[in-house]
């Protein structure tokens, strides 16, 4: 944190403190046309299946190249944690940090889930937000970030000595151990930083630390993804359950949340510009 100075300031301080910002990664070059075809499509899908994951608790879910997937909220306002692979290749999985820099701190219709290095693409698009009319609040919130990474019982144990099994971190690690028969070891490094569906958060202004309010999120709420590849989901109820006041404890009311998965016309997507992976070389300077 940027609370204590030590050193002292140069004379032109004012100077360079106040130079303009420049956007890091403008996302203008990407030419989006996608989604106007994911909204026509949208209007016409069929309901195929659908799971309900219980509080504090994790489940998998599998999305084929060209469905649709929503995570509504059915029973009380809950926050769900959310990780994404490559159904084949689970190293290819969601990137929260390239998907910060390209789209910002909370996401919404239209952004995509970027994989990792080297694949770099999209894994889904966001095609519908229910809670789009949020924003962003007078406090910075907003809904839908990637920048909390996930409760976990490590951080848990560092700042309160408790040992607490039902993080977002452990949920995630258990659905992969029992459901895809992962082992331990492997599937807490399949984990990964996640979409946090729902959860309402940012930075404080004095001091930029994380902070997080109860969601606005009600019953009927969904956020809806269109699946550019085939997909391994996994969402984890937060044990925050609306992340008004705390997580990584039994203390507060959890609800369960539902993930439906939606086929759509194929023809109707015949126009889609397609999902590809990074074309870069991967030579590095090497020769
Ligand atoms: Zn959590």
């Amino acid at each position: 944190m940027k609370t204590k100075k030590y050193s002292r300031a140069p004379s032109d301080a004012q100077d360079r403190i106040s130079v303009k910002p420049t956007i890091c990664y403008p996302i203008d070059s990407l030419k989006e046309t996608n989604l106007p075809i994911l909204h026509r499509v949208r209007k016409n899908l069929e309901n195929i299946s659908e799971i309900i994951i219980p509080p504090r608790d994790a489940k998998t879910f599998e999305v084929k190249k060209g469905q649709f997937f929503r995570i509504e909220s059915i029973e009380g306002p809950q926050v769900g944690d959310l990780n994404i692979f490559q159904a084949i290749n689970l190293e290819e999985k969601f990137f929260s940090g390239k998907t910060r820099a390209l789209y910002g701190t909370h996401l919404s219709t239209g952004d995509k889930m970027l994989s990792c290095f080297p694949y770099l693409r999209s894994l889904a698009t966001i095609t519908w937000d229910t809670l789009d009319w949020y924003g962003y609040d007078k406090d910075g919130g907003s809904v839908h970030d990637v920048i909390g990474t996930r409760c976990d019982p490590y951080t848990s144990k560092l700042l309160s000595d408790n040992d607490y099994h039902y993080c977002c971190h452990s949920n995630l690690t258990r659905a992969l151990v029992n459901e895809k028969g992962i082992k331990i070891d492997e599937a807490e490094k399949l984990v990964h930083d996640v979409l946090n569906v729902f959860m309402c958060t940012g930075f404080t202004n004095d001091t930029k630390q994380y902070f997080m309010k109860s969601s606005p999120v009600r019953p009927g709420d969904y956020l809806e993804f269109f699946a550019e590849t085939d997909l391994l989901g996994v969402l984890s109820t937060c044990p925050g359950g609306d992340c008004g006041s705390e997580h990584s404890s039994d203390n507060v009311k959890c609800y369960p949340l539902k993930v439906s998965i939606w086929s759509a016309s194929q023809d109707l997507l015949k126009d889609l510009t397609s999902s590809k992976i990074s074309s870069y070389s991967r030579n590095h300077g090497l020769g």
